[in-house]
């Protein structure tokens, strides 16, 4: 088993909701986003074997239901993901994975193998390029949105906001652009300065939830779900 690993949580009660899980960070990534606070694991080392993440498991029966497999991006090495994946499967666990999605045709190979899915929105599809950096990754996330929804798997949307990239008016139209896809729900998360190496957006930040945005939001997708004020 090749996959390259940059960290093991042992246990986690929020990574995969309703399940106790461990989760395993993938290293690597294709994208750069600005506000990304694992870019330890951009690049593309290992530090925990596969034979270390096995033994774990193997005296974790009765204590865990699940492994989440996160990051960095799972997709950059998702050939080694899908070994992991039977394997942890043939073990005996639930399966889990976050994502941004940064490859439909790997998000293709590894979506039978997991039982519920976290999918990183990074924002109206206008907006990607500026965010991550990558000009290719608007078509890519969403293609991997799209076969997410049409896939029946339980999921999660989520999009960390830092108002320097996604104004009031982005905002809404990513909420408008994922109910016409046909997603129901959604999670907005507050950028977090730990781990950022993006010097302005650690600067710039301010409160970016205003009353007219919570009602805006809301009125467009009722169950969308907001930062706590
Ligand atoms: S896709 Fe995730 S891991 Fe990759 S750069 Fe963006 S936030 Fe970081």
């Amino acid at each position: 088993m090749k996959l390259r690993l940059g960290g093991l949580v042992p246990w986690s009660s929020i990574d995969y909701p309703g399940q106790q899980a461990a989760v395993l960070f993938c290293s690597g990534c294709p994208w750069r986003c600005r506000y990304c606070h694992n870019s330890h694991l951009w690049e593309s080392r290992s530090r925990i074997s596969w034979p270390e993440v096995s033994e774990f498991l193997a005296k974790r029966h009765g204590l865990l239901d699940a492994v989440v497999f996160s990051g960095g991006e799972p997709l950059a090495q998702s050939a080694a993901v899908r070994s992991a994946l039977i394997e942890v499967r043939r073990a005996g666990f639930g399966t889990a994975i976050h994502t941004a999605g940064v490859s439909p045709r790997r998000f293709a190979q590894v979506l039978p193998l997991v039982d519920w899915v976290g999918l990183d929105v990074k924002g109206p599809f206008s907006r990607y390029a500026a965010i991550t950096q990558d000009h290719r990754s608007q078509d890519a996330a969403r293609e991997s949105l799209k076969m997410l929804l049409a896939s029946g798997k339980p999921y999660e949307l989520r999009t960390t906001v830092h108002p320097a990239l996604l104004s009031h008016r982005d905002l809404m139209t990513l909420v408008a652009e994922l109910r016409e896809l046909g997603a129901d729900h959604l999670t907005l998360k507050d950028f977090r300065p730990t781990g950022c190496e993006d010097a302005e957006l650690k600067t710039h930040y301010e409160p970016w939830l205003t009353p007219e945005l919570r009602r805006d939001l809301r009125a467009l997708m009722p169950a969308i779900e907001l930062p706590t004020p």
